[in-house]
């Protein structure tokens, strides 16, 4: 029987139950295949669908059980790897809580076998962009190691460039932090809270107890780094267990990051510390401040001097799909923030332009959202909304009496009635404020078929794009 009390646990002739052959399940299934498990790959999607996704598993030596969740697949396992996109309550996995065997996500397996520390970024929204900010500075900074997690590269996967002086930069979503155990981050950071996945949490204080566990598992030498602008990082604080540490661009903190006379200053157990002006940040947006002082934070608390911190911030590029600028046609500028797939990144996206001049695309898969939340915000900045994907009605129904709305039904009809509707100057934002599974495969797929129809519109139109 195999024993997971020590960091590193002996896999060897241990039977281990991926459940969930995504891109983390096969990461998983092919690091503890190298250690020497016997591995098994379950996903509910028949095996034609899977495609090569199967050849991989088998490729590392795993058995593949596709098409379902057979009740009793883990009766015989010794460990249980629940990727992020399975519901909790599978059968395979109330067997194996039942049989009392671990149920772990790919990030607990991999820092298991991770030699390097960890800097760790969860929060509703900004997780993938500070994520990448903070890889940016610890590579700019000449530290090893990888970024990636939920972002990208699954953490195994950022294994190849390991080593005790490395640190990783890993993006942590709560569904990956419901299941960790001992998973550790040197550094953590909890960057916001606002209602999403509700369809998934009965409640936002169960999400809320989902992203605490970053937390929880620190140690007392460890940095929990909170949001103080952000009322809710108050029901974290109890969860903590290392040093605390805020950021703020509206107050300075005791220790922590903040803004003073528009320049990002670091106040940590080093001192005070100058690192560069906030409008040399290459992105826009207060939200995108926030995102650079936790960043910088985490880097300096893993031994980042500022002068790297500086330089790799002022070199930093938005990520594609965040708020990303595709094309100007006859004068209309387009906007992708295909990832703002909730409310409060809708938010961001809207008060990054004037007053009156936005025509918002709103739709998708609806996640449970209070729509009514933003008329007021909508009322101010937006000329129309333009409807698309499942979410319609209910959106229809929350804001019927706040802007002019269009149903569309696909984004690229959308972008049509964007352009058609739209005066010189003014705005077709995609911040649909939902995910995009209704009509896509991810948010990605959302912003390529937005991009396109934009092309299409500058090579038929008067496009200046
Ligand atoms: P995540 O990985 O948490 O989804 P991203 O960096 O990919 O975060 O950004 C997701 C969406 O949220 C984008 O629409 C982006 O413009 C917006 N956003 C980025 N940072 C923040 C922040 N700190 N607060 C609120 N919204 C943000």
């Amino acid at each position: 029987m195999a024993t997971f009390a020590s960091k590193r646990p002996d896999l060897a002739g241990a039977r281990v139950l991926v459940v969930g052959a995504a891109r983390s399940g096969l990461a998983a299934a092919e690091l503890a295949s190298r250690h020497g498990a016997t591995v098994v790959v379950n996903d509910r999607r028949p095996e034609a669908d899977l495609g090569p996704a199967a050849d991989r598993a088998r490729a590392c030596g795993a058995a593949v059980v596709a098409g379902g969740h057979p009740a009793d697949l883990a009766a015989h396992a010794d460990l249980l790897i629940l990727s992020p996109g399975v519901p909790p309550d599978v059968a395979p996995v109330a067997q194996a809580r039942r049989r009392g065997i671990p149920v772990w996500s790919e990030i607990e397996l991999a820092w298991r076998f991770a030699a390097g520390r960890v800097v760790a970024v969860t929060g509703t929204n900004g997780k993938s962009t500070t994520t990448a900010m903070a890889g940016a500075i610890l590579r700019g900074a000449g530290i090893p190691g990888g970024t990636g997690g939920n972002l990208g590269t699954p953490f195994s996967e950022l294994l190849a460039d390991d080593a005790a002086t490395a640190v990783h930069a890993v993006e942590v979503s709560s569904f990956q932090l419901e299941a960790i155990e001992a998973f550790r981050a040197g550094a953590g950071t909890i960057l916001n809270l606002t209602p999403d996945h509700l369809d998934r949490y009965p409640s936002i204080d169960a999400y809320a107890a989902a992203k605490a566990r970053l937390f929880e598992t620190q140690g007392a030498g460890d940095a929990a780094i909170l949001n103080a602008d952000d009322p809710e990082h108050a029901r974290f604080l109890p969860a903590i267990r290392g040093v605390p540490h805020f950021f703020s661009t509206r107050r300075e903190p005791d220790a922590g990051a903040f803004v003073r006379a528009g320049r990002i200053v670091l106040r940590t157990s080093l001192g005070e510390e100058d690192v560069l002006a906030v409008a040399e940040l290459p992105v826009p947006g207060e939200h995108n401040v926030q995102n650079a002082l936790a960043a910088a934070l985490l880097c300096r608390l893993t031994g980042c001097p500022p002068a790297a911190i500086a330089a790799a911030l002022r070199a930093y590029r938005a990520l594609p799909h965040r708020l990303e600028h595709v094309a100007d046609v006859a004068g209309v500028r387009f906007y992708n923030d295909s990832k703002a797939t909730n409310l409060d990144a809708t938010e961001r996206a809207l008060r990054s332009f004037p007053d009156g001049t936005i025509h918002v695309i709103l739709g998708g898969k609806d996640k449970g959202a209070d729509w009514a939340s933003i008329a007021p915000l909508l009322a101010t900045k937006a000329r129309r909304a333009l409807l698309v994907g499942a979410a319609a009605p209910a959106i229809r129904r929350a804001l019927a009496a706040t802007v002019p709305l269009e149903d569309c039904g696909t984004v690229s009809v959308a972008v049509e009635s964007g352009l058609a509707g739209a005066r010189p100057g003014e705005v077709v934002l995609l911040a649909p404020g939902c995910a995009s599974f209704d009509q896509y495969r991810n948010f990605e797929e959302r912003g390529e078929d937005f991009r396109r129809a934009v092309a299409r519109l500058a090579s038929t139109g008067s496009g200046d794009a």
